[in-house]
């Protein structure tokens, strides 16, 4: 019988597990199917407090585990694949069918990225091409990039990336913005943003080098395919979070996201923390900072029912 289960390893569940083990709690971390989370599918990272010549992001992840081992986190592989949250202890049953019984559980599986699902992206995935425009972007300066999407995300990455690369190419498969009307009218009227409408990745640019150096585009009405030189592709067609065990167990919105106050789910001693519970910010500070602040409120409740 475990005090405190956390479930993922990414910046919010290895926060909460320093906090906890340091509050003698003696949590046991669920490392999850992508141990490190999606800071190890980035390079650099220079946007997290502390660094200020930036960090790859498997190191930065690595730092964080370090510092809850120092203070007696215990970890276990494997991937949690079913719960059981109706009665006391909480229960969680693992990928290799072993159960484990907790009196609280943070859960801290976090969000992917969604991709075209293509093989050249997918190649190169951490080496021109990017989930995430505010972790990646500042490496793209005076270069062109371009970013696919039509949404409010594709939007925000268009502009954010205007700050540094020489040209942004934004690459929509209809001929209309599903954003909204403010952030498209700033897309429209920018000098560096260029629209290419109907059109899809049919190909990143060049597998065999290793690095991206352009895209084939298909028009999706004529069928002409075209080329265009960029240093990077920001992939912002949506994220997905990381709730199948939970659902039906845990409330969360259309879109699977967790809803939480203040962490707490609608579940007595269950948290949840990070990216699984938040479509807004996705920063790895906001994680950490949302994994602090999980692991407060699981102490003051292990406090309040007199176990810890
Ligand atoms: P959305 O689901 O809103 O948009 C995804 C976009 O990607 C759509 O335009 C969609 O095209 C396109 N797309 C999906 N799959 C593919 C594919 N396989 N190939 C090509 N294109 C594809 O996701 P967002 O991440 O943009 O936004 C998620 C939520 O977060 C929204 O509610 C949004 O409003 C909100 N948000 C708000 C922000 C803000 O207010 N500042 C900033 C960022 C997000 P199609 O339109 O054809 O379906």
């Amino acid at each position: 019988m475990e005090n405190i289960v956390i479930i993922g390893t990414g910046p919010a569940g290895l926060t909460a597990a320093i906090y906890c083990a340091r509050a003698n709690l003696n949590p046991l971390v669920i490392e999850g199917i992508q141990p490190g989370g999606q800071l190890t599918t980035t390079t650099e990272v220079e946007n997290f407090p502390g660094f200020p010549e930036g960090i790859d992001g498997t190191t930065l992840v690595m730092k964080m585990r370090e510092q809850a081992e120092r203070f007696g986190t215990r970890f276990q592989s494997g991937e949690v694949t079913t719960v059981d949250f109706s009665r006391r202890p909480l229960s969680l049953t693992l990928d290799e069918g072993q159960k484990i019984e907790a009196t609280v559980v943070i859960v801290a599986t976090g969000a992917r990225a969604r991709y075209l699902g293509i093989a050249s992206e997918k190649t190169l995935i951490g080496r021109g091409v990017s989930g995430c425009a505010t972790c990646d972007g500042a490496l793209y300066r005076d270069v062109p990039v371009a970013v696919v999407g039509g949404g409010d995300t594709a939007m925000e990455d268009a502009l954010f990336l205007t700050r540094f690369a020489s040209h942004v190419t934004l690459i929509h498969r209809r001929h209309e913005f599903r954003a909204s009307k403010i952030m498209v009218d700033r897309v429209v009227a920018h000098p560096k943003i260029e629209i290419v409408w109907d059109s899809v990745v049919e190909e990143v640019l060049d597998v065999a080098r290793q690095e991206v150096t352009g895209l084939r585009l298909k028009n999706v009405k004529t069928g002409a395919l075209s080329e265009i030189k960029v240093a990077g592709l920001f992939v912002a067609i949506g994220h997905e979070p990381n709730t199948k065990p939970f659902k039906g167990v845990l409330n969360m919105n259309e879109q699977g996201y967790l809803l939480t106050e203040n962490t707490r789910t609608q579940i007595e001693g269950v948290f949840a923390a990070g990216d699984v519970q938040d479509a807004v910010y996705r920063q790895a500070a906001t994680a950490a900072g949302s994994g602090c602040m999980a692991a407060l409120e699981a102490e003051r409740y292990l406090g309040r029912i007199g176990h810890g």
